[in-house]
Parts: structure tokens; C-alpha cells; sequence
């Protein structure tokens, strides 16, 4: 039996990518089907000399010539003859949007004129809605430098900051990994061989061991997983597994990540949509070119599959199923963070991401027409704040962390070599009070950090970049508000909102400017 799905794993996509633009740079792919249609591609694990599986049901692998059904029971799939995936890492300057022709082809000729072999490459996605509305979330990313591997691209990426160019990396599989997989049984007997890749299917979720979801930490954990999955060739020539399912079931794996399954339903509802909408503006954007559309760990989103579902979070997928939130024709990428303090940030003053008019900053306060931070003053904003959507959560709402002058040192010379701290300067700031930028001046040097993370990362993990900093002889105090970078929606304020008996369609465009709720089909 033949599986067109498995067929369309590693290189179809980026075949699609690359002939599409080949032939019309903007023209329109296929049709963009139904919501049930809807599939993404899931990678579980990498880097495996082996995986092993138990499946309460039958299993079936295809890939082969047989195609054998094996019976329910314990397996492992090991790898021999096997031969790497190909890769190339893009740099990745800046991003045009449909429209942009004159002023895209402009700027390739810049890179060119500097003697870079500067490209185009196709990413994102095109999504209809149910009364008709297409929305097309296709960007033509520019790729400055194309490097065999990461190592050599991250000196790229280095180089090109120090003459001023920021650029994001990208890897690109050329060509998947080959080699022969062999299923064996308990007793170690090969009950099905065959060429990579293969497909594995069963009635049952089939619980796979080693799967890596820690992106910061390595946890590894024994997990279960209802889709179609593809035993792959990773770069390093080791076992891949990657997992096909449709979009609606990926998010109840997903939600129970995002937010505790006890929490009102009202909040689950709210997020479910601002998980939906997050995704599908996100796809392409983050593994595609590698063949698969997302990791399963925190570096696109943690996703628990079948063994992390909850009724309550299944729920709010179901009862708000496609339904996403738009803005200009486009879904709205709806990030969000555990505790905006109060006040929500606008993208730009976070990342390094043109302004978004649906990621303005707004206020989360509980009462009307109050002061914004800056307009009210950072110091009583933090010391003396008023009651918000969020303040039920007064861990993450307000915040205070002290370090003695010589602790201080020794944490911010980890990642930048200012040697013993003279001053600190606390820059412009967003109108969320999010810093911009810090200064710091030390006896070796002085660096200006720049964007909500790498300040936050400066002083050893900051829970936010909402914050005042004072000295007192040799104690430096940080007070703060805020857990997380504070764009879009803000889960401890809907959850503030939920339980007043907001509904969750309030909530979710309260946090994202401008936007409408539509449902894509
Ligand atoms: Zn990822
Ligand atoms: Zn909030």
C-alpha cells in the first residue's frame, strides 16, 4: 500500500517551496483545502541510535516493499548503512511582504553590488477562512550567505553583526539522510527492513521512549503519539522521528503546555485561539525548510502529544475549533507571556521584528482610563501598583531581586566581559515600560545590550525587562514587573478576566489591536 503523506515528508516541501517560486514568484499554490485538511509535521526526536516503541494496538510500517502489520507489542527500530542528511544554514537579512517587488529586488541588488549572492526564499503559508477571506501569510525572506555548516554560519552571523547587519539563521535540508531500518521485536528478531524513510501507524497512540521536549534542559521522557509517524535520516546520521497529524489534534498537545488544564474556561478558550492563530501564522517560518514544520520542544512550543491531553484544555480546542484571530488580511502571530505586570509591550520594543499594529502595547489594568507606566513613573508604577487583570498572580506581578556589587559582577561577566562594574544605565524605554536597552559600564569595557532577552539574560535571568534598578552602597536592588516579555496576550490577566465571567472572545481581542475573530476552514 502506497502513502502519498509519507511521500510528501523531507524534500516535497521544499520542492514545493522552490518550484513555486521558480515559476511565479507570488502565485497562488493549490487549493487551500478544508480545516480537516490541514496537517503539520511535528519532529519528536533526532539524534537517536535507536528508538523504542510499545503500541497497544497493531502497528503498521510501510516505506518498504511488504509492508508488514505486526501484532501489538514492544519494538525497536535501529539504523545501519546509513548516511547523513544534507544541510546548508541561511543568514537571513530581512523580509518582504506580497507588493514589495520593486523595493525587494532594490535590496538583492545592494548584496549583490557587495559582492553576496543574495536570494529570495519563499516561507510561510496561504489559509482561507470560512466566509471567504484568503488569508496569505507568504514572505519572501532574503538569504545574504549560505554556509555548509552551523558552525561556519554562526561565525557568518558574527561577522556580519560586527559590520552592523543583523541576520536570523535558518537550516535547509538539500538532500535527506539514507540508510536501511530494521524493526526488531522483544526477542531482537527483524520482523520488517526496510530503505529510509518509513511510516508507522496504529489504531492506538504508540508510546515512544528517549522523546526530547526540554529545549533549555534535557528532559527525557516517555511519551505517547496518535499520528502518522516518519522514521527519518537526521545530519548526523542518527534515527529522526517525526509525527504527521492535523493542526486541531496538535493543539490539544499543545495547549496543556501552555497553560494548567485547571484553570477557568474562559482563559483555556483564550488561549486556545491565541495558540491556533500563533501556529498557523508560524508556519514555514521555523523548521520548514528542514523538512518538517515544528520541533517539539520549547524552541517552537512544547507539545505533550497523546499522553498530555486533559479534557478541559481537549475542550476549549473543540468548542473554539479554527477559529483564529486576523488583522489586514493576515493571522495574527498571537504570542504571549505568563504575567504582563500590568501593562502589555509592543513587538518591536521586544524583538528585532518590524512594529505589528496588532502587538500594540495595552493596558491590563482593571479600572479605566488609568495612567500608562511612563505616564504614571516607573518607580511608583512598581512600587505602588494599581489592581490589573493579572495582580492575582503576585509572584509574577511584582518582583524583587538584590545582589551584593561583587554577585552582580560575576554574573553579567559571563556573557559579557565588562570586568567589575562601575555604573549601570537604564536606556529609553517601550510604552509597556519594558527597557530598551541597558548600558553597562565596567572596569574593562562598556556594552550596551540591546532587546528584551539579552537584558533580561544579562542579569542572570530576569523574570522580565520591566524594571528600576537602584544602588545602596554595595547592594544593587531590581524591582520589577512582569513574567515573560509582555507582547499580546497576557495568560495570568485572562485568567483575571475569565473569572469576573469575561468571555474568552473579549479577552482574546483585548490583548491583540485591531484584530477579528474569523475561523479558517
Ligand atoms: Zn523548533
Ligand atoms: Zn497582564
Amino acid at each position: 500500500m502506497n502513502c502519498p503523506t509519507v511521500r510528501l515528508g523531507f524534500a516535497a516541501w521544499i520542492g514545493v517551496f522552490i518550484i513555486a517560486f521558480a515559476a511565479n514568484p507570488w502565485g497562488v499554490f493549490a487549493d487551500p483545502g478544508s480545516l480537516a485538511d490541514q496537517r503539520v509535521s511535528v519532529r519528536l526526536m533526532e539524534g537517536q541510535k535507536l528508538i523504542g516503541l510499545r503500541a497497544a494496538a497493531p502497528l503498521s510500517v510501510r516505506g518498504g516493499k511488504t509492508d508488514p502489520e505486526l501484532p501489538a507489542g514492544t519494538y525497536t527500530i535501529h539504523l545501519s548503512n546509513a548516511k547523513p542528511a544534507r544541510q546548508r544554514f541561511h543568514l537571513f537579512a530581512k523580509s518582504f511582504q506580497p507588493g514589495e517587488d520593486a523595493a525587494e529586488r532594490a535590496y538583492i541588488a545592494e548584496w549583490k553590488a557587495k559582492g553576496r549572492d543574495a536570494e529570495a526564499v519563499v516561507i510561510g503559508r496561504r489559509l482561507q477562512t470560512e466566509s471567504g477571506i484568503v488569508l496569505d501569510s507568504r514572505v519572501h525572506w532574503i538569504s545574504v550567505a549560505r554556509f555548509e555548516s552551523e558552525e561556519a554560519a554562526k561565525a557568518g552571523k558574527a561577522k556580519l553583526e560586527r559590520e552592523g547587519q543583523w541576520t536570523w539563521m535558518n537550516a535547509e535540508t538539500v538532500a535527506p539522510g539514507t540508510g536501511r531500518i530494521e524493526v526488531k521485536d522483544a526477542k531482537g528478531k527483524v520482523v520488517a527492513a526496510l530503505d529510509a524513510s518509513a511510516a508507522i501507524q496504529s489504531a492506538a497512540p504508540v508510546r515512544l521512549s528517549n522523546v526530547d521536549t526540554g529545549f533549555w534542559k534535557e528532559d527525557k521522557k516517555q511519551l505517547e503519539y496518535a499520528g502518522l509517524l516518519e522514521v527519518g535520516i537526521d545530519p548526523k546520521a542518527r534515527l529522526m522521528l517525526v509525527e504527521s497529524l492535523p493542526v486541531e489534534t496538535y493543539l490539544e498537545g499543545v495547549l496543556p503546555a501552555e497553560m494548567p488544564a485547571s484553570w477557568p474556561v474562559g482563559a483555556l478558550k483564550a488561549q486556545a485561539v491565541a495558540a491556533r492563530s500563533e501556529v498557523l501564522a508560524s508556519l514555514g517560518t521555523k523548521h520548514a525548510l528542514e523538512g518538517f514544520e515544528f520541533c517539539g520542544s520549547e524552541h517552537c512550543r512544547a507539545y505533550l502529544g497523546a499522553s498530555g491531553l486533559r479534557d478541559t484544555t481537549s475542550a476549549a480546542v473543540r468548542e473554539t475549533a479554527g477559529e483564529i484571530l486576523v488583522r489586514d488580511g493576515k493571522i495574527v502571530p498571537t504570542v504571549f507571556s505568563s504575567n504582563c505586570g500590568g501593562w502589555t509591550e509592543s513587538n518591536e520594543t521586544v524583538w528585532r521584528s518590524p512594529a505589528n499594529p496588532a502587538l500594540r502595547a495595552v493596558s491590563d489594568l482593571a479600572g479605566g482610563n488609568e495612567k500608562s507606566p511612563i505616564g504614571r513613573g516607573m518607580s511608583a508604577w512598581l512600587t505602588q501598583p494599581p489592581k490589573a487583570n493579572c495582580s492575582g498572580d503576585p509572584e509574577g506581578f511584582r518582583w524583587r531581586r538584590k545582589y551584593t556589587a561583587g554577585e552582580l559582577s560575576a554574573i553579567v561577566n559571563k556573557r559579557h566581559a565588562v570586568g567589575t562594574i562601575s555604573k549601570i544605565d537604564l536606556g529609553e524605554r517601550g510604552e509597556g515600560g519594558r527597557l530598551k536597552s541597558v548600558t553597562i559600564r565596567g572596569a574593562k569595557q562598556t556594552v550596551t545590550v540591546e532587546k528584551e532577552l539579552p537584558i533580561r539574560s544579562a542579569f542572570g535571568g530576569l523574570p522580565s525587562a520591566m524594571f528600576v534598578l537602584e544602588r545602596s552602597g554595595s547592594t544593587y536592588t531590581f524591582t520589577g514587573g512582569g513574567r515573560g516579555h509582555g507582547v499580546g496576550l497576557c495568560q495570568y490577566g485572562a485568567r483575571g478576566m475569565a473569572e469576573r465571567g469575561i468571555v474568552y472572545t473579549r479577552i482574546v481581542l483585548h490583548y491583540f489591536t485591531g484584530a477579528r475573530l474569523e475561523r479558517y476552514r
